[in-house]
């Protein structure tokens, strides 16, 4: 299996996920013309899309994608398909329902918390984690509370450290800068920004990063160490509860 990074309107990623004999499904097509030049390219052959949740930057290229290559599984979260918001969804899958790509099986984790049908695919040690988890970051809260994505986000921290995460979107400078100022003596944090600026100023993506990695780095994922806790005390969580410190960073990241 090997995966193909497929940059997408300014700042979103799709992923090709590629086995041996040369069949693809794309993880969160934002748009369809880079993720059609980059199958194109290398001579692969869509079956299915697979989708994290239903925002348009992650959705917008299936309805193309569709006309171009008949017969794909679309294949997307159940509340999601309750809710009718994935376009041309053709399979809803339940936390932990088996979900086959060749000999190769995934493992589907419902995270709600960015969007409450948002969920992530884990296949061969490779993290699709879409808004939930990104490299020094998660997304915004747009349906869930800060507890349901605390839980989303604790099950994510308990995957194997060496698995691979791909997160939808290139934001780890930004986070990073936000990390550095939460942690300013992590010196891990400051060794990935440097890191990562050199990756960007060469347009190379930031991604993928270890999950080990992220638990250094990432202030989302470290909700227990000590100076995380006293910074999001400062910042006026009301005790040292997971959530507490979890919301206490969430909010102030808002505002950066
Ligand atoms: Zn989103
Ligand atoms: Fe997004």
């Amino acid at each position: 299996m090997r995966i193909e990074i497929v940059p997408c309107l300014a700042d979103n990623y799709a992923y090709l996920v590629v086995t041996a004999s040369g069949e693809a499904v794309v993880v969160d097509p934002s748009e369809a013309q880079p993720v059609i030049a980059a199958l194109e390219a290398t001579g692969l052959s869509l079956v299915g899309i697979w989708l994290t949740h239903h925002h348009h930057d992650h959705v917008g290229g299936i309805e193309q994608l569709v006309q171009t290559y008949p017969r794909l599984s679309v294949v997307a979260g159940e509340y999601d398909a309750q809710h009718g918001r994935i376009p041309c969804q053709t399979r809803s899958i339940a936390e932990d329902e088996p979900l086959w790509l060749g000999s190769r099986r995934a493992r589907v984790l419902t995270v709600p918390g960015h969007t409450l049908g948002a969920i992530a695919y884990l296949i061969e040690g490779a993290l699709f984690s879409g808004d939930t988890l990104f490299s020094a970051g998660c997304g915004r809260l747009f349906e869930g509370t800060p507890q349901q994505m605390q839980h989303s986000l604790s099950k994510l921290r308990t995957l194997d450290g060496a698995t691979l995460l791909y997160p939808g979107h290139e934001y780890a400078a930004k986070n990073l800068a936000f990390a550095s100022e939460l942690e300013p003596e992590n010196a891990a944090i400051a060794a990935r920004r440097a890191e990562v600026t050199a990756l960007r100023a060469e347009h190379k993506p930031s991604v993928p990063t270890s999950l080990a990695d992220e638990w250094e780095i990432n202030p989302f994922l470290r909700w227990d160490e000590p100076t995380v806790i006293a910074r999001a005390r400062a910042l006026g969580a009301p005790s040292d509860d997971a959530v507490d410190v979890f919301a206490a960073v969430r909010t102030a990241r808002n505002g950066f």
